[in-house]
């Protein structure tokens, strides 16, 4: 939780404008040194779609190379992988491969399965669950106290969640704070529990915190197994989870030094792909004492069907893999250890790479002030990054004003999007650690849900207080570019030069001049283009916007006394004039802006007629991906480039976008409706048809991927949820709101 000041803004632009080598002075930095890790220009690795974007969520999924999909699919397509419970050769062929990653995996962290067993599980959550199911608890009872699950509070929600499960077995669970456990570690405690005694008790921490990537000791795991350090006093066993989840994306771990004895772990946060698989290694002196109670395919050596006998098979992975595993993304874990061994020479790379990253990016960011002195972010970490043993590539803060109040993440999050620049935001699947570092007691946590805040939403801040931050994490494939663009993205969207004059924000494909009217357009009286406000669609109602943010415009506020003026058919001048400024009231309708392709650019009109959805034709139309998944800004700054103009004379839309013909598509629906599920509304089905392939080809020819046009049927009722609240009723809902 430390506010680092350091020098003057200005000195720090200079200096991030000069090279790499000379910003360097006080730490080392060079990045051509670092034998194979890769530079975005290396063709081997470029993610084609990549370009332009700067990924900085890496603790959240880090990002794979090309080669490794293709030396993957070019192993399925040139060998046939069977189930490996069946016994033909090309199922012994997959066990086979599947046995070759098991070593590979022990291998990269440097034990062996004489140490430790691999059972594949979909991802970490599953392995703490595993773990959470099968480990020998002991209930309190006349004799014993029963065993304590014990964990750290800046563990993540998966960790935590084990305390429902062995609740169950009337098991206690002991939450530990980092305090605790430093002070604990001062206090070289005489052994307070016997290392070979009764009940067995269960310690979890996370090697690298998801919040704020502090990097606890290692050496907790052996302080802790042989009962020097006690993380609650009492006798009995101590046994130790690490969880490396975080950890292990951006460090070698060696488990031959730290003999963890159950480490879970997600292969996304290694390699990127594959996704939903993991493993929980277990260490050799555990695997025999978990418990196992469901049994399923490929787990039994026998079982009868109508007695209840069932003996599980004698491997502890066998035992505790049921039903058939991943094989396909097995396999294509031998191709992520490949391609990261040879695109960064390995993991000691990969930490010093990142961490320097991470290092360059705290000490550029803690020095940032505005011209009054005020600091630009607070950073929440326990470390001040000064060696990769105690802080990962991650940096968690929130932006603050110049009057040093907090800026909510949700409007952090939403101008970076526009920068291109993917940040993660909230409290990323981890209350305690939030809680410590952004002072949140736990009556304002449950006060914040009351107020309607959930995890994961964008309820940033309540009553000026924030519910969550921001966070950027870097990953092998992270360049001194995308540290150094989010930087820019900080001082541009923060910091004025000198005075008043904001910096030009620098938005990704920003267009030129507007083009000129064109037919379609002069045919329907008095409208203009308009550029759609970058913030107004993903701003929620009550949002706070930057100072030096694109002004918003409200389209539209439908209240019935203001419809009568858009009925009757006079002009803005006249109505002006007919009404005095007192009889209006407090609302007021003074443009009208209709966005009849959902994110893409407005249309400006001085009247218009309603439809059954409120202004006719606003927001029918939305623009999707190749998997029918609707298009915002967000994902495609692009869309507000694209202009819609509606001629009721001759019922087109027409579109236009600079560097393209303009395309006309008829405002009749004529095609057969086609079913989609927007993800807002799954609940409900919306019905939509696609608008055709020459509209579709237009659209792919200027994003340059596969979009389609699509339309919301306009006969669609909706049956669910009334809408409440005053104001206008609509029976009929618009879903591409
Ligand atoms: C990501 C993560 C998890 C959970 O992993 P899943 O892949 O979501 O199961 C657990 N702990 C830590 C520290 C993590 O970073």
């Amino acid at each position: 939780m430390h506010v680092k000041r350091l020098g003057e803004i200005s000195g720090l632009v200079l200096r991030l404008n000069t090279s790499y080598g000379r910003w360097s002075g006080s730490h080392k930095l060079d990045l051509g040194e670092m034998s194979g890790i890769p530079l975005k220009n290396n063709p081997s690795f470029i993610l084609c779609f990549l370009s332009g974007t700067v990924y900085l969520d890496h603790a959240g999924a880090t990002l794979f190379p090309q080669s490794q999909l293709t030396s993957f699919t070019k192993d399925l397509m040139e060998n046939v992988y069977g189930n490996p419970h069946s016994q033909n050769s090309s199922s012994k062929l997959t066990h086979d491969t599947v046995e070759q990653v098991r070593y590979r995996i022990l291998a990269h962290f440097h034990t062996s399965p004489e140490d430790y067993t691999v059972i594949f599980t979909a991802g970490s959550t599953a392995a703490l669950k595993l773990v959470a199911e099968a480990f020998p608890w002991v209930p309190p009872g006349p004799e014993s106290s029963g065993s304590h699950f014990c964990y750290l509070t800046d563990s993540h929600t998966s960790v935590v969640g084990m305390r429902e499960v062995v609740a169950a077995m009337n098991i206690t669970s002991i939450p530990v704070r980092p305090e605790d456990m430093w002070l604990a570690e001062e206090q070289d405690a005489t052994a307070a529990s016997d290392p070979d005694g009764q009940p067995l008790h269960l310690f979890c921490y996370p090697a690298q915190s998801n919040f704020s990537g502090t990097r606890y000791p290692l050496s907790w795991i052996e302080e802790v197994k042989s009962g020097r350090m006690c993380p609650v006093g009492g006798p009995g066993k101590w046994f130790v989870l690490l969880d490396a989840a975080a950890y292990v994306g951006t460090s070698p771990l060696d488990l031959s030094v730290h003999r963890a004895d159950f480490l879970p772990l997600s292969f996304y946060k290694i390699f990127g792909f594959p996704t939903g698989l993991g493993a929980l290694l277990v260490n050799s002196r555990s695997a025999p004492l978990l418990r196992k109670t469901y049994f399923g395919g490929g787990t039994a050596a026998a079982y009868l069907a109508e007695e209840d006998f069932y003996i599980p098979k004698e491997s502890v992975a066998e035992r505790f893999e049921d039903g058939t595993i991943s094989f396909l993304d097995v396999i294509a874990l031998k191709h992520g250890f490949d391609v990261l061994e040879r695109l960064t020479g390995g993991m000691e790379n990969i930490r010093q790479h990142t961490f320097t990253l991470a290092q360059y990016t705290y000490t550029a960011l803690s020095t940032l002030r505005y011209p009054n002195g005020a600091p630009v972010v607070q950073i929440y970490s326990d470390s001040e990054f000064s060696s990769p043993e105690v802080q990962g590539p991650v940096i968690s803060f929130n932006v603050l004003d110049d009057n040093g109040n907090i800026i909510g993440y949700s409007q952090v999050d939403k101008m970076a999007s526009l920068h291109n620049i993917h940040v993660r935001t909230g409290c990323f699947c981890n209350t305690g650690a939030c809680q410590r570092h952004l002072g949140i007691s736990d009556e304002m946590v449950k006060k914040h849900l009351q107020a309607g805040h959930v995890c994961g939403d964008d309820v940033d801040l309540i009553d000026g207080q924030p519910t969550g931050s921001v966070r950027i994490s870097f990953g092998y494939m992270s360049t001194l570019e995308d540290a150094q663009a989010f930087l820019r993205f900080i001082i541009a969207t923060r910091l004025r030069p000198s005075h008043g004059q904001p910096l030009p924000l620098v938005m990704p494909g920003e267009a030129g001049a507007l083009p000129a009217e064109s037919e379609a357009q002069k045919a329907v009286p008095a409208t203009r283009a308009r550029r759609s406000p970058s913030l107004q669609e993903d701003a929620s109602p009550d949002s706070r916007v930057w100072d030096n943010s694109p002004t918003t415009v409200d389209a539209v506020s439908l209240r019935p006394p203001l419809l009568e003026t858009t009925r009757t058919q006079q002009t803005p001048s006249e109505k002006a004039a007919g009404i005095p400024d007192g009889g209006l009231g407090s609302h007021i309708v003074t443009n009208l802006f209709l966005y009849p392709i959902k994110s893409c650019a407005a249309f400006e009109v001085t009247r218009w007629p309603l439809g059954n959805q409120g202004l006719l034709y606003d927001r029918s139309w939305m623009v999707v991906n190749h998997n029918g998944v609707c298009l915002s800004q967000k994902q495609e700054p692009r869309l507000c480039l694209i202009q819609p103009f509606i001629d009721l004379q001759r019922r087109i839309m027409v579109i236009k976008a600079q560097g393209m013909e303009p395309i006309a598509v008829p405002l009749e629906e004529n095609s057969k409706p086609a079913q989609i599920c927007q993800s807002k509304v799954c609940a409900d089905r919306v019905n939509t048809y696609d608008c055709g392939e020459k509209i579709s080809s237009w659209l792919s020819k200027f994003f340059g991927r596969p979009y389609h046009l699509i339309r919301q049927s306009s006969d669609f009722q909706r049956n669910a949820r009334k809408k409440r609240g005053k104001g206008m009723r609509m029976e009929r809902k618009n879903y591409f709101q």
